[in-house]
């Protein structure tokens, strides 16, 4: 992000946001927090499943290999995704609000916004270790460059909306709200060539207006967070300091400007790390949310999650 609410102001998601919703005990910045934190992830292309080629020794032995290079040690692998998706997405009616995916599988999800740094060894990092990432991406950072997110894309990552401009979206009136929703849904869809499914709230702010906005342009949900990461840890909105099953995790494409000197690659690397201390696969966001028009015979069965937006 790009000093949005200047470096390193903790920008409390809570403008605007729906009341009484337990949302505002996040303390964790959208975009616009800077902080320090660590950690890492993979992801093939067509592959349902993400790290190297279980099951042979070789396969294993060049993962590791793969790993080392940015000084980290394998995953676990993560799970195969459930084939009845835990979150059902319609293609009408008010889009709901995700923090979380209900899930009893080991797995957190890792979500990059904004685009502004545009790391080449990232995407090296990316591919060696074959974590699965979405990204939601903000047109004024990523214009510059849309051939760098296509790089990611390639490696089965999905882009998703972030709006034109990265405005508070939640004190803005809906047709402006339309606007920068309707305006990176259009631009994401030429560049990349699928229509994102998902929105981002700048800074985590958004009204009900928002969820018009969102619905109308035609994203199918707005996608929060449980965690933030900063330089070599996150921010966890439990006091506990400990990631669940399910938690999505908010970290941002930033450089050492950003980072007090850390780069996009290191601060991932971080990010890897605190997630592998905890035991954690990551698993693609994606592959646990079914896109309307797949058939809902099954949506009687777990989906309740997605009514009360701000659950445990
Ligand atoms: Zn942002």
């Amino acid at each position: 992000m790009k000093r949005w609410m200047g470096r390193g102001t903790w920008y409390r998601p809570v403008t605007g946001m729906l009341a009484g919703t337990a949302a505002a005990v996040l303390t964790v910045g959208g975009c616009g927090a800077s902080g320090d934190g660590s950690g890492h992830a993979r992801l093939p292309a067509q592959r349902a499943r993400p790290t190297g080629a279980p099951g042979s020794t070789a396969g294993s032995a060049r993962t590791a290999a793969a790993w080392h290079r940015w000084g980290l040690t394998p995953l676990p692998d993560a799970p195969w995704p459930p084939a009845d998706k835990p979150v059902k997405l319609t293609a009408t009616g008010t889009v709901p609000v995700l923090t979380h995916v209900p899930t009893t599988q080991k797995v957190v999800f890792i979500t990059i916004d904004d685009g502004q740094e545009k790391d080449p060894a990232f995407i090296e990092m990316m591919r060696d270790l074959n974590i699965p990432i979405t990204m939601f991406l903000m047109n004024d950072a990523i214009k510059s460059d849309y051939a760098y997110f296509t790089s990611l894309q390639a490696l089965g990552n999905h882009i998703q909306n972030h709006t034109l401009h990265h405005p508070v979206m939640s004190s803005a009136p809906l047709a402006h709200q339309k606007d920068e929703v309707c305006g990176d849904q259009k631009i994401l869809t030429e560049e990349y060539g699928t229509a994102p499914l998902l929105f981002r709230p700048p800074y985590g702010a958004y009204d009900e207006n928002t969820r018009t906005a969102v619905g109308e342009c035609g994203p199918r949900a707005i996608v929060w967070w449980r965690e933030s990461m900063q330089i070599r840890d996150m921010q966890y909105q439990d006091a506990d300091n400990k990631l669940r099953a399910g938690d999505i995790i908010l970290a941002h494409f930033r450089g050492p400007g950003e980072l007090k000197g850390t780069t996009m690659t290191r601060m991932f690397g971080h990010l890897l790390r605190r997630i592998q201390e905890q035991g954690f696969a990551v698993a693609r966001l994606e592959d646990y949310i079914q896109p309307p028009g797949r058939r809902q015979r099954a949506a009687r069965s777990s989906s309740t999650a997605l009514r009360a937006p701000f659950g445990p």
